[in-house]
Parts: structure tokens; sequence; C-alpha cells
């Protein structure tokens, strides 16, 4: 895996752990830098992790839990109207490492992540932990315990290759290790199903988001060289092969987080409800086409059905065109998804709609689209394999023209999902 940055005041606490030493040495000079290199690997970071629990706990590494991020190759704003997506686990990680106890009716967080330690009682704490990232810990960790698995003192320490709210569910990867990294060190085993619930609980009650399931069901359930095809309403699900090594998959951060994201968010949920009861529908799960012309009298709502309707029959074209090997017919659907999400769901924005554009111009790629609930955070591009790199390169200098920001832009795999181990790091 390969990341592509080009790199303006880096946040301090990630140079580390994300870039390795070439960071650091390039870090001191000032400002943008072009650089090309290689992100930790899963092995990488578990030793990292492992030597930072010496060095933060003085102890040796005995259990640990592993959790992928993931990216939704298509199916955006279709989870909450009872639809279809198809996210794929990706070979960017969060690893926690951990060691019995030190401090008694304790239990000590490192994040590498952020450079911060928490600390939660072993009684258990009111869910309302000072450190919000603690929360999703906390969360699973009660969880659990309501569960009947009781953790006893532990020291852990998180280190991640994703980024932090980039939209690769960093929030997920950290709940299900911390799932399974409970899971080992109290050597039982709870089945995928309960995990999931424990970690959609934690992010929603305990770090108060109103998530969906997807995020959480593809951590857990990933596996490689597939995506994840989710029934949002039923809550089955089915593995896709994804195309081969002939094409790979960038996703590239557009810099930008928009601080309308979450209130438009709750809007576009509001609009598709009031769609559905327009429509007389349970959900916009049922749509055809005569309702959205039934919703004339009413353009937005027209739109944002449209939307909903035409994204889940593109899930479904996509589902055909991976287990066909279409490669085209893939990237057609991508691009497609993109005008749909800019025209009818307006929930792209100038910056997210140039580095599509620019991507899709680009020799060799094959389609690309906004993923993600909007509104900036990052990019999907499928692209020939053997014209990966020269894409990667031009698109991330044509955008950082355009943005005057730093570009962050991964090659990622279709991984396994999330799993534990009894360790010597
Ligand atoms: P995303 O899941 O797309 O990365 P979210 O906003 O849902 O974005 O979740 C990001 C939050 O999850 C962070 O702000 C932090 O609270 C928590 N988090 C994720 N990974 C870590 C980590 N390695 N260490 C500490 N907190 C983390
Ligand atoms: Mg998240």
């Amino acid at each position: 895996m390969y990341a592509y940055r080009e790199m303006v005041d880096w946040p301090a606490g990630r140079k580390h752990w994300l870039s390795g030493s070439a960071t650091s040495a390039t870090f001191k000079e000032k400002h943008v830098l072009k650089m090309i290199e290689t992100t930790p690997s899963l092995n990488e970071l578990i030793e990292q992790a492992g030597e930072l629990l010496r060095l933060q706990f003085g102890t040796e590494p005995t259990w640990m839990g592993i959790a992928p991020g993931r990216v939704n190759l298509i199916g955006e704003h279709t989870d909450y109207n009872q639809g279809w997506v198809l996210p794929i686990a990706i070979d960017l990680y969060t690893v926690l490492v951990a060691a019995p106890g030190t401090v008694p009716n304790t239990i000590r967080v490192f994040s590498a992540s952020l450079g911060e330690q928490a600390i939660l009682p072993l009684a258990g704490g009111d869910g309302r932990h000072p450190l919000i990232w603690m929360r999703y810990v906390e969360g699973v960790i009660t969880e659990y315990r309501n569960l009947g698995v009781m953790c006893k003192e532990m020291d852990i320490v998180a280190v991640s290759s994703l980024p932090m709210g980039g939209g690769l569910s960093s929030s997920a990867a950290l709940a299900l290790a911390t799932a399974h990294l409970i899971e080992a060190a109290t050597a039982q085993t709870m089945t995928s199903e309960e995990r999931i619930a424990v970690s959609v609980s934690a992010e929603r009650g305990y770090a108060g988001v109103p998530c969906g399931i997807m995020d959480q069901t593809v951590v857990e359930l990933g596996r490689a060289e597939h995506a994840l095809l989710l029934d949002c309403q039923d809550e089955i699900f089915s593995h896709v092969p994804c195309l081969g090594s002939h094409i790979s998959m960038l996703v590239i951060h557009s810099g930008v987080t928009h601080s309308l994201a979450s209130g438009a968010y709750a809007a576009r949920r509001g609009e598709c409800e009031l769609a559905a009861t327009k429509l007389g529908l349970s959900s916009l799960r049922f749509l055809e086409p005569d309702h959205i012309n039934a919703l004339g009298d009413h353009p937005v709502l027209m739109k944002r059905a449209r939307h909903v309707m035409t994204e889940n029959r593109r899930v479904h074209a996509m589902v055909t065109a991976l287990r066909s090997g279409d490669k085209h017919c893939a990237g057609a659907l991508l691009s497609e998804s993109h005008e749909s999400l800019r025209d009818d769901f307006a929930v792209s924005c100038d910056s997210v709609d140039r580095l599509v554009a620019l991507a899709q111009a680009e020799e060799g790629v094959l389609g690309a689209r906004m993923t993600g609930g909007g509104f900036g955070g990052c990019v999907i591009v499928l692209v020939r394999s053997e014209v990966v790199d020269a894409a990667a390169k031009a698109i991330c200098r044509r955008y950082t023209e355009y943005a005057g920001k730093p570009t962050q832009c991964f090659t990622v795999d279709a991984v396994a999902g999330a799993r534990k181990m009894n360790t010597s790091v």
C-alpha cells in the first residue's frame, strides 16, 4: 500500500505513526512537500504498538485486537433509507495491544494517534468520559460487561494507519479492535453480530454519533478481495468479489471537512422521510419510477428520492459488474453515482467535485466519486493498475494546485475484517 502525501503542517501527533521516520526528517522542512511513501504495513503497526507499550507502560504485549478501516464503493445515503450499500474493508488498520494492568482497578489506554492517555475505572465510567475518543473504548468495555464479559486491569496502546475523521471509519475500527482485544484478554468469544451491536452502541450511545450499521458490519465482516453487499433493512449480507489485481482503488482525501455536514445529514434524512410519507411508503427502499413522477409538485423531494432510487439500482448494477468483471461498467457507475450525489442529493462541494473531475480526466481512470456523507471527505477512484502510480501523482499534483492544501492519497486493497490475537509482539 502506498500513500502519496503533499504535506503542510501535518498534525504533530500523527507524523510518527502515519509516516514513520521518513516523515520526521522531511517534516523539518517547512512547507509544501511532495512525497511518495509507504504507509506502515500491518506488521509494522503491530511492532510499533508493542514498542510503545513497553515505552509507555513498561509491559510486554499479551493480547491484541486488529481492525481495518473501510471505504464505501457505492450506495451513498441509501443506508438510512433501508436500502443497500457495498463497502470494502481496506488495508489501513487500527491495532490495540495490551498487557495485564499495573494500576489496581484501572484500565489505561494510550492513543498514539493523539499522543494522549486516558484512564477508566474498572468499575466503569458514566458513559461521558471527558476524552471523547475514549468513549468508543469505554462504550465497548461497558457493553461487554453488560453481556457478562468482565475486563480485568489492562494497559492498552492504540496505533493506527487510518486518518481520524477522514471518512474511512477509524471510529468503527477503534471500537471493533477494542471488542476483539477484550475477547483476547478474557478468553471469551462473542459472535460477529454481538461485536457489531456492541460497537454500534458504543458509537451511538457513548460517542453520541447517530451512525448506521454499515461501518461496523464491514469492519467486522470484510473479506480479502471482496466487497460486502449489505441490505440495511434486513441486515443480510453477502460477499462480492472485487475486480482483481489489474484494477486498483485509490482513496484521495479532499482535505475538506465541512461544518455543515452534520446539519445537512439530518436535513437529508428528514427530506427522505418526508418523501416516503408523501408517497405512502414505509421507506424509500420501495421507490419505483412512477413514485418519482408523483413527486412532481415537490421538486426538491423529487430529486432526493431520485437519488435514492437510482443509487440503490447502481449498487445492484455494481454487484453484477463486479461478478462479471466488467470494469468499464463499474467505473461508469461510480461516476454516475457522483453526478447523482452532486445534482440530486446535493451533498457534494466544489473541492470534491474538482477532485472527482481531475480524477475522471486522468489516463487509465475508469470512474470516480465522492464517498462518505458528503461536503468534503474522500473520493474513491477506480484505475487500471499499470498506471495507478502515475495517475495518483498527477491527480494529487493538480488537486494541490487547485486547493493549495495537502492531499492524502492511498491505494487500498480489500482485506479481511477485525480479529484478535494472543501474542508476544
Ligand atoms: P471516521 O470514522 O471517518 O474516521 P469519525 O468522526 O466517525 O471519523 O471518528 C473519528 C473519531 O474516532 C476521532 O475523532 C476519535 O474520537 C476516534 N478515534 C478513531 N481512531 C482513533 C485512535 N486511533 N485513537 C483515538 N481516537 C480515535
Ligand atoms: Mg466514523
